[in-house]
């Protein structure tokens, strides 16, 4: 898996991927990832990328010649998809992960300030992609956690001790409460039956345990859980 990502600050990206298993995944080379500043294709002096918005307001709006020439410039491999940044973007969710894992290049598109000129979108044309209803001052954020959530679905970046089987949203559920030592930690006890080896016991403990918390917690996916399961 290739990630090219385009951003003004670059060094945001590499030193976000230097730890522990995105430092490993790409040191295994089983994700590469590349950084693209659009402020290296601008055609001034100045290298601006940015002016004030035509009609009036506030900020400064990410110009189109650099962006576009900055996109224009990396080499798109067939099974390849485009992602602009976005809070206005399509919400971000296990099921997207699962959606952009399947491609072998993911290719980001990062704003700032206000945001992007109308016509990056309709000359790009990227599917734009939300981490939720809030407003960040920039996509470098966003665009990590693209990399660490796609990687994690990866063959060979996750340990076997890591595996991503069981983890929330894996099968619409969330994942059960997990326990290491000490068995006791300020009068608060280890369930038994996690205790006893008695793998069938285990498991439908801890099936109760994830649809009790799905149920508590995210009625809507519980609900969705339960109308899937009975067919
Ligand atoms: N003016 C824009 C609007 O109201 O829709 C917001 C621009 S925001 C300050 C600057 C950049 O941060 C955006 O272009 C986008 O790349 C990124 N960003 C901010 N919030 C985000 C979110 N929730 N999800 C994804 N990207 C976000």
């Amino acid at each position: 898996m290739i990630f090219d990502v385009m951003t003004l600050f670059p060094e945001m990206i590499e030193n976000a991927c230097n730890f522990s298993i995105l430092k490993r995944a790409l040191e295994n080379n089983i994700i590469k990832v590349n950084t693209i500043n659009p402020r290296d294709f601008t055609l001034d002096k100045h290298k601006k990328v940015d002016d004030t918005p035509y009609g009036g307001g506030a900020g400064m709006v990410l110009m189109p010649q650099p962006y576009v020439d900055a996109y224009d410039s990396i080499d798109k491999c067939e099974n390849s998809v485009t992602i602009m940044l976005s809070p206005q973007g399509e919400p971000f969710c296990d099921k997207t992960v699962n959606e952009l894992a399947a491609f072998n290049q993911i290719i980001m598109l990062c704003g700032h300030y206000e945001g992007f000129d109308e016509r990056i979108r309709e000359v790009i044309k990227p599917r734009e992609i939300s981490i939720g209803d809030f407003v960040l001052t920039g996509g470098e954020l966003p665009a990590l956690c693209v990399i660490d959530a796609v990687s994690r679905k990866i063959e060979g970046t996750l340990g076997k001790i890591e595996s991503a089987d069981e983890d929330s949203f894996a099968d619409g559920l969330l994942e059960y409460p997990q326990y290491t030592k000490p068995r006791e930690f300020r009068g608060l006890h280890v369930p038994e039956v996690l205790l006893n080896g008695n793998h069938k016991e285990i498991a439908e403990f801890r099936q109760r345990c994830r649809l009790e918390r799905t149920r508590q917690r995210r009625p809507d996916l519980y609900e969705i859980y339960i109308n899937k399961s009975k067919g």
